[in-house]
């Protein structure tokens, strides 16, 4: 039985004082559910604040991305020891706006993956296509290198670690979702990659969030579909109110 993951990635948003706000406000909402899990993804300034008030909780810790290097003259960049130093058990991998604005490669997305995996972070591995690809009905292909590139090498212990995320670009940030159908048959596809990669019994453990303009006005069809296993969620992680009827929604 797959437990939800619910995750909202904050990107390049808020302040210290709304960051601490929220998850305080969410401490108060939500109860420890059995079935759902949920993490936030703040900037990487405000991990040690948002860390602190979560610290004993029930809701997780990710950044939004690392470095693979485990250290070195990298100006700005954070590595992967940094994010358990602080914290943090979710790490975002290949974030559509990472592949598009800073270039990432599936190449580039691996490697980071096996090092979030050396030291015991869980990378939350975004794939997705693009408008164009699902007009030229080239998502099914885009997907299969995505997967395969971004978990090549991986055995069937690691691929139990990880998360994936099915984010189709068309719904990012733009109030455009993909539809319960349209998602599932995308998520339906990467359990059959993650199947081909690291057999049937793996596969059915591995979570496969969707993201895309998750709202909690979609969230329920969206999460009542048999291969969606939780969200992560952008602007709608904004809101307390919002990403709690979200959860609510999961549960
Ligand atoms: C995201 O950035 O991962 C995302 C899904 O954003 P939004 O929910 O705003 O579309």
């Amino acid at each position: 039985m797959r437990k939800y993951l619910i995750a909202g990635n904050w990107k390049m948003k808020m302040t210290r004082d709304t960051s601490v706000a929220l998850v305080n406000k969410l401490l108060d909402e939500l109860e420890p559910s059995e079935n759902v899990e949920v993490a936030v993804c703040p900037p990487a300034v405000y991990l040690h604040d948002v860390g602190a008030a979560l610290r004993g909780s029930h809701i997780g810790l990710g950044g939004q991305n690392m470095h693979a290097a485990p250290e070195g003259a990298f100006t700005g960049e954070i590595s992967s020891g940094m994010l358990k130093d602080i914290g943090c058990q979710y790490v975002i991998l290949g974030h559509s706006e990472r592949r598009q604005y800073f270039v990432e490669t599936d190449a580039d997305v691996n490697e980071k993956l096996k090092v979030a995996l050396s030291v015991g972070l869980i990378p939350i591995v975004c794939v997705g296509e693009t408008l164009e690809q699902r007009e030229s009905g080239s998502t099914a292909e885009v997907i299969a290198e995505q997967i395969r590139g971004s978990l090549s090498g991986l055995d069937a212990a690691d691929g139990a670690k990880i998360v994936v995320a099915y984010e189709p670009v068309w719904a990012i940030g733009t109030g455009k979702t993909a539809t319960p159908e349209q998602a599932e048959e995308v998520h339906a596809q990467i359990r059959g990659l993650l199947r081909e990669l690291f057999g049937a019994e793996t596969a059915a453990t591995i979570r496969i969030q969707y993201g895309g303009s998750v709202k909690p006005d979609n969230a329920s069809e969206l999460l009542g579909q048999p291969n969606i296993d939780g969200a992560l969620v952008g602007g709608a992680s904004l809101k307390a109110d919002g990403f709690a009827a979200i959860i609510a929604a999961a549960k």
